[in-house]
């Protein structure tokens, strides 16, 4: 008998290869024309190209998401440094610094005034293990606002990227959980990692051909609108649609915007391809050819800005910190209003385990309870552990 998983987005295509891969027959409903969900590239006419819906950055510590591209032959899609270097801009100061970790677990950078993170002191590094001990109610900004500089130009950086929330009602526990898997680990697990052409090209058609090609029936523009309980089903759909379909099941209801703005305009990548923004309204911006990408995160704050002013806003700081005209060139400003779930405290006591009251259905998505924010790596763990759960009961 068939299994059918509900959502083309990375969850559900990590959980179809999963399935397919021990021999299982799937069959992946896909509500939207495309897959990718909210991991996507498509072809923008404004800009005459293609463009990823939001800028992504992984680390090479992201074990799933490397194994993920390794099982559909891509692994070798991702650009970046070769060495754990962030590059970053301070929009106050504009001062340009890098931090450079070292490969190994011991972390001797956090030694060396030159690699460590600009204006901080060796001691304000153990304060991080604070975050070991994070409960249940310990917010970010609580918890580790107090550190200073690094603070400022590390970790709350950091925690907005990867919590998508502000970090003054951000819970410590997914940040502390993204830590213990990147830089406790050490630099060999923080190499910044992004694809080399699209988020499309990298995970999501390389991993319907995958697919195809071992006969898993894949069906685009195809929305469930009921699940049926005598078929095994993974349901990997955005956590307001999960909801819909499986009633009574409690599941985040808050979510936190990302924009991203696409600027034309061709600067040097430097050594990385990348920067990090402290100081200023973006948190990154990439440099991908002809485009320059900026991601603004926790982005509710301005859901009420108009795209000209927003755009305008970013520009301003991009031109001062690469000596670029005050102009604004053509450009594209994409709004995911639902990007993430807030990663408040309340919010993550409502994801749900992969396994449900039904034997037949198991639920999958970056929203469900895998112990980490709302990522790639997130969404590709809960697909494998939805396709595990099924496999476990044969
Ligand atoms: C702008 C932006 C930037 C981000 N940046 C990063 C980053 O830097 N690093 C990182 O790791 N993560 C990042 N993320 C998060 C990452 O994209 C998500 O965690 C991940 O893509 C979620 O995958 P998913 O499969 O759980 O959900 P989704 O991608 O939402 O997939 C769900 C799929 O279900 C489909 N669907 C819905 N209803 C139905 C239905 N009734 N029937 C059939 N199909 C249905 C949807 O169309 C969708 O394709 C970012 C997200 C956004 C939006």
């Amino acid at each position: 008998m068939s299994i059918q998983i509900i959502g083309a987005g990375l969850a559900g295509l990590a959980a179809a290869c999963a399935l397919t891969e021990r021999g299982e027959h799937v069959v992946l409903h896909e509500a939207a024309k495309a897959a990718g969900g909210r991991a996507r590239s498509y072809f923008d006419p404004q800009l005459n190209c293609r463009i990823d819906n939001g800028n992504h950055l992984l680390l090479s510590g992201n074990r799933a998401t490397m194994a993920f591209l390794s099982r559909i032959g891509m692994r070798d899609s991702l650009a970046g440094p070769a060495t754990p270097v962030f590059p970053f801009v301070d929009l106050e100061s504009g001062a340009h610094w890098k931090l450079r970790m070292n490969a190994g677990r011991l972390p001797w950078w956090i030694f060396s005034a030159s690699m460590r993170v600009p204006g901080t002191r060796l001691r304000d590094y153990f304060s991080l293990l604070k975050l070991r001990s994070a409960g249940a109610d310990d917010l970010v900004e609580n918890l580790v606002g107090n550190i200073g500089p690094l603070y400022r130009n590390l970790l709350e950086p950091l925690a907005v990227s990867a919590l998508n929330t502000p970090p003054e009602i951000a819970s410590a526990l997914p940040l502390a959980a993204v830590l213990a898997e990147t830089i406790e680990r050490g630099g060999a697990a923080t190499i910044p990692r992004f694809p080399k052409i699209g988020l499309s090209e990298s995970f999501v058609d390389p991993a319907l051909a995958w697919l195809t090609a071992r006969g898993a029936d894949i069906r685009l523009g195809s929305r469930v609108a009921e699940i049926d309980p005598a078929q095994k089903t993974i349901l990997a759909a955005p956590p307001w649609i999960a909801a819909e379909l499986v009633p009574g099941l409690i599941a985040p209801d808050e979510f936190e915007a990302i924009c991203n703005l696409h600027f034309k305009c061709r600067i040097d990548p430097g050594g990385a391809g990348f920067w990090g923004f402290v100081g200023g309204t973006a948190e990154w911006a990439f440099a991908k050819g002809d485009i320059l990408s900026v991601t603004v995160s926790a982005a509710n704050r301005y859901n009420d800005v108009e795209n000209a002013v927003l755009a305008a806003k970013v520009w301003a700081d991009l031109a001062a910190a690469f000596a670029l005209p005050p102009e604004i060139p053509e450009h594209r400003v994409v709004r995911e209003k639902r990007a993430t779930f807030a990663a408040t405290p309340a919010q993550l006591a409502r994801r749900p385990k992969t396994r449900t009251a039904h034997k037949n259905l198991m639920l999958a998505g970056d929203w469900t309870d895998t112990g980490l924010p709302a990522t790639i790596e997130g969404a590709i763990r809960s697909g494998n552990a939805a396709a595990l759960a099924f496999l476990a009961d044969k």
